[in-house]
């Protein structure tokens, strides 16, 4: 069994989802078939949640009537016959009376999570009736029936996998499953979601739950790339990566694959390959648990970083203050990217800035506090990079101009991190493009 993963754009055009069509019926093999929602249409819902959230009834109905033209004209060009025309303005019809249904009760964060749940269950089913009209033996597994997350969010392999295995135990001559990314059931039994981008790791939790032999990312681009292809123009796709280096990638900042997809992979060794759905047969990139070459292999960026410095004169790095530190994030469930350490000073950095306020309250009975917002943290990934020589005077070499407010460095083999203001970042990234890489 293999996993093949499509994203936004592999999905958003009617000529796009007769690619996949194409994709998934090349071989014979068996396959779950994980998509996401057409490209936009996760923007469009959360643009419907937040105008309800301001009690704004009249720009989510705006937003709800222009996301319905969408689909019906996308389902016009995607279906030939009567029979599966019908079937689509059916499903189409349920779901955008369900988002009319709510313009008219009271909006909570429960019925928000409904509502960015829509654009993969309609995805899937306007696939699904493609397959049908075709006459492809297809399954329909919903993700709600096994996707689940526990109280902490974290996903419940365990039970995905029982689940999953019971369902699949149902249908030995099938060949073909298709369900959805991104959606699962948190522990209130309510309709949730693995956050933006949660396809990816969607999929990889899939491929952990039944032990499957790939797990492939078709995606708008033909792999991994050395750089950030929406900042830098000069950049390469990466054939090889270890699931430690791609997990520094896609947790720094790498769009291509949700920060947490790898993971699940890694734990069960199941290999992951990127590829791209408009030119399916470039090579991509293929992570493996195989390390290979040494040096700098990428570079990512992540945005939204703030830097939180606790200054103390009373013997800080003391034993015990790190673990008092540290328990004021744990309280507030609140993780920890980048610390770094003095005699008289500690500084951490985190990007989830809900508790922020409470944090620097508590923080406070230990010192001084100092908050610098608007960060971004600049990682550069390869193996070996902290055995490699002259690595680190490159990389500063290229930063020469730019103010670095914390460095991380022998944390692991294969990341360097830099935490620079956000207004260096797309200078940063190019001139490490052009220091770092041979072209
Ligand atoms: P999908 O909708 O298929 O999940 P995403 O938009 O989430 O696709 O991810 C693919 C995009 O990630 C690419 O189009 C590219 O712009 C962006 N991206 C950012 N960093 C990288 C990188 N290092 N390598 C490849 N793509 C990257
Ligand atoms: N549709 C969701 C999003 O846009 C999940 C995904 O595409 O991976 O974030
Ligand atoms: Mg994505």
């Amino acid at each position: 069994m293999k996993i093949m993963k499509f994203g936004g754009t592999s999905v958003g055009k009617p000529e796009r989802m007769h690619q996949v069509k194409d994709l998934i019926t090349r071989d014979n093999n068996k396959k779950i078939v994980v998509l996401s929602a057409l490209s936009g249409t996760t923007n469009a819902l959360v643009a419907i949640g937040e105008a309800l959230a301001d009690a704004n009834k009249d720009l989510a109905k705006e937003k709800i009537e222009a996301l319905h033209q969408h689909y019906l004209t996308f389902y016009k060009q995607l279906l030939k016959s009567d029979a599966a025309q019908k079937k689509a303005e059916k499903i189409i019809k349920e779901h955008f009376e369900f988002l009319n249904i709510i313009l008219k009760i009271s909006f909570n964060e429960a019925i928000n999570r409904d509502i960015l749940a829509q654009g993969e269950l309609l995805s899937t089913k306007l696939f699904f009736t493609l397959l049908q009209e075709l006459g492809i033996g297809a399954v329909f597994l919903p993700a709600l029936d096994f996707m689940s997350i526990d109280e902490n969010h974290e996903p419940e392999l365990k039970k995905i996998s029982e689940k999953l295995k019971a369902i699949l135990a149902n249908y030995p001559q099938d060949r073909i499953f298709v369900t959805q990314g991104y959606i699962c059931k948190n522990h209130r039994n309510e309709v949730d979601n693995l956050k933006r981008g949660g396809s990816d790791y969607s999929a990889s939790l899939i491929g952990a739950a039944i032990n499957s032999e790939v797990i492939e990312i078709w995606t708008d681009i033909d792999g991994m790339h050395n750089n950030d292809p929406r900042i830098v123009d000069k950049t390469r796709p990466i054939a090889q990566l270890s699931f430690d280096e791609a997990a520094e990638l896609a947790y720094f900042g790498a769009k291509i694959l949700h920060p947490a997809s790898i993971w699940p992979a890694q734990q069960y060794n199941i290999p992951v390959k990127l590829l791209n759905t408009m030119e399916p047969d470039a090579p991509g990139t293929t992570i493996t648990a195989k390390e290979q070459g040494s040096g700098v292999k990428a570079l990512a960026a992540k945005d939204g970083i703030t830097a939180i410095k606790i200054k103390s004169s009373r013997m800080l790095l003391a034993y015990g203050f790190l673990r008092k530190v540290f328990e004021v994030f744990e309280k507030y469930k609140t993780s920890i990217d980048m610390i770094t350490t003095s005699e008289v000073a500690v500084s951490v950095t985190i990007d989830d800035l809900s508790h922020l306020a409470e944090i620097i309250k508590e923080l406070e009975i230990y010192g001084t506090v100092e908050v610098d917002s608007n960060q971004t943290i600049v990682s550069i990934v390869g193996n070996m990079i902290a055995e490699s020589k002259g690595t680190m005077a490159k990389i500063m070499n290229c930063l020469k101009d730019y103010p670095i407010r914390m460095v991380s460095y022998g944390g692991s083999r294969h990341n360097v991190s830099l935490l620079l203001d956000a207004k260096y970042k797309n200078e940063a990234l190019k001139s490490l493009n052009e220091g770092l890489f041979e072209w």
